[in-house]
């Protein structure tokens, strides 16, 4: 009954919870597969067996000692499912950091798989090469200079200023109040949350007039 009403929603294999009580062999996740894995390979060493490359695969393997908390991808629409796999004992003097990203068997839109652009999520939330300050290049310049976060916004604010009184639309051809500035646009990070796609509409389309506004997750 329960593999026929997932086959129906095109969901693929039941979750290990929904087969309890139902007979045949016990479901294992990921980290009892581990264990058992190396319970195993320590017995078939007793025999003789040389499994240590095998083991020594087992014992290096990431994700061994991680937590597992799930999340979307932020990256399109679609809203894969993913797993994020975190390194850390959770000591006030440990910062976890996350190790790796995957897909997520159990979710129902991706079912484990994730795209070329989803399977380089880890180096959205760990990234060495993420720029930290203000970077400025002039019109016209080759170098980039190094600025204040000061300089930035003052500057931001006055090419945005110059841009509205020079280009907004107050009325229409007949005369009706239009408040529309289409000279500049807004483009939002796929990361965004809710409540920053919706101060962004806020302060640029009801404040400013700015028509058009878009975010990273529908380009
Ligand atoms: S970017 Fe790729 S992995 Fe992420 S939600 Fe879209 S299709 Fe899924």
């Amino acid at each position: 009954m329960i593999k026929r009403d997932r086959a129906e929603r095109g969901v693929g294999a039941p979750r290990a919870s929904e087969l309890a009580g139902v007979q045949g062999p016990p479901a294992i996740n990921r980290r009892q597969f581990l264990k058992v894995s190396t319970i195993g390979g320590v017995a078939a060493s007793a025999l003789g067996f040389d499994l240590g490359p095998a083991l020594a695969a087992v014992r290096t393997l990431k994700i061994a000692r991680t937590t597992e908390t799930r999340s979307t991808c932020p990256y399109c629409s679609v809203s894969c499912g993913v797993i994020i796999h975190t390194l850390g004992d959770r000591s006030r003097n440990v910062k976890p950091s996350v190790v790796h990203v995957e897909g997520d068997p159990d979710h129902p839109i991706n079912q484990g798989t994730l795209c070329p652009k989803g399977i380089t999520l880890k180096h959205n939330i760990v990234n060495d090469l993420r720029l930290t300050k203000v970077r400025y290049r002039a019109p016209g310049a080759r170098e980039w200079q190094d600025k204040s976060w000061d300089w930035a916004i003052d500057r931001i604010a006055r090419l945005v200023k110059q841009t509205r009184d020079a280009h907004l639309i107050e009325k229409d051809h007949q005369g009706r109040a239009l408040h529309a500035l289409t000279a500049m646009g807004v483009i939002g990070g796929c990361t965004d949350t809710n409540e920053v796609n919706y101060l962004l509409v806020k302060a640029f389309r009801a404040g400013l007039g700015v028509i058009p506004i878009e975010q990273q997750a529908r380009i």
